[in-house]
């Protein structure tokens, strides 16, 4: 059988490490043929919160669990990491500013990227849930020379998954039929789903609606602002459906993209569709083999071009502010 996969997971008392760690133990991050070992990483005072969730994995008796350790230091947490999902990150509270919101993340995840950078295996692969996520990808990953770029990866899959669900609704579809949606841009409100390419039972997604106005006005609002509206119903912040799309993230990325299809993955640029180069933005792509390629030659309107640059230059903002800072 194979070996265990080593899994760190940051943030692991909270409300998304509670929705992720049971799935992980259950096979389904990386599939039901590979035990893995959860390594949790916390920050002291939620130490012994871990240590309670850790008690009812062992109750699970999850057979492809082959341990589980925790930790407050980033860098034996990260000691020959696999796979690390990066979950925990400061919130933003009230009356704080974004400069002051980008500085905390600063202190979480430029040691991060150096404890990865320091003992991660060498096939690591990263995901970044935590906010902004985009850009705690980006200080992460230069804090990891060592480690190649294209490993750090931000989640915009909830944005995805979103989108998809919400197209499949509107056109009376099963959200298997719904093929090829992008998210673009930042995980932000600046987010730009778009279905000009989708497609739905092999027709064209945007003309199976017919409605521009309903893309422009429904469509990309609902999705962009769901988590606003997930937090008004239950009186607290998604967290199940972060957790599903963290699994789905990684689980597409090992395994592969179906034939036909591709996800959205916040990844470095290498320049496509005119985002600058080294920004973690999200963009079409398949995977095989453990590695990801960006969806090339796509034709991008003026509709979508707009909203692409729109998101892409929130990022580049972000990015200059954590450069005055000194954090990447
Ligand atoms: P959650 O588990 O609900 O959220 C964790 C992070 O995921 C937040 O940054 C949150 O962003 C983000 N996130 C990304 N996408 C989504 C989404 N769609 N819906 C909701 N959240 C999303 O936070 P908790 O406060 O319950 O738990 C955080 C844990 O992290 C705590 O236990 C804390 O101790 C720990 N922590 C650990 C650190 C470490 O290991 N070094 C460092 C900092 C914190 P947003 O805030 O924008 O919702």
């Amino acid at each position: 059988t194979q070996a265990p996969v080593n899994v760190t997971v940051t943030g692991a008392a909270g409300q998304i490490g509670y929705a992720l760690l049971f799935r992980i133990a259950s096979g389904q991050l990386l599939g039901q043929d590979t035990p893995v070992k959860l390594r949790l990483l916390e920050i002291p005072q939620a130490v012994k919160a871990a240590e309670g969730t850790a008690l009812e994995l062992e109750d699970g008796a999850f057979p492809l669990l082959s341990g589980i350790d925790i930790f407050d230091d980033a860098k034996q947490a990260f000691a020959g990491v696999n796979v690390a999902l990066l979950v925990g990150a400061r919130p933003r509270t009230k009356g704080m500013e974004r400069g002051d919101l980008l500085e905390a993340n600063g202190g979480i995840f430029k040691p991060q990227g150096e404890a990865i950078n320091a003992g991660a295996a060498d096939d690591v692969k990263v995901l970044v849930v935590g906010n902004p996520a985009n850009t705690n990808a980006l200080i992460a990953q230069s804090h990891a020379p060592d480690v190649p770029a294209d490993r750090f990866t931000a989640m915009t899959r909830l944005d995805h998954n979103r989108a998809v669900a919400q197209l499949a609704k509107k056109l009376g579809v099963a959200v298997a039929d719904v093929k090829k949606l992008t998210i673009w841009g930042n995980h932000s409100a600046t987010q730009y789903p778009d279905i000009f390419h989708a497609e739905v039972g092999g027709k064209n997604a945007a003309e199976a609606v017919g409605d521009q106005s309903w893309i422009a006005d429904e469509f990309i609002p609902r999705v962009a602002k769901r988590g606003a509206e997930i937090i008004e119903a239950r009186g607290a912040s998604s967290a199940a459906s972060a957790a599903n799309a963290a699994i789905d993230h990684v689980y597409d990325w090992v395994n592969g993209t179906a034939e036909g299809d591709w996800v959205s993955m916040g990844i470095p640029s290498d320049g496509s569709y005119g985002v600058p180069e080294g920004l973690i933005s999200s963009f079409p792509v398949t995977t095989k083999d453990g590695k990801y390629e960006i969806v090339q030659g796509l034709d991008i309107d003026a509709f979508s071009r707009e909203r692409i640059d729109a998101s892409v230059r929130e990022l580049s903002e972000e990015r200059d502010a954590v450069k005055q800072l000194g954090l990447v």
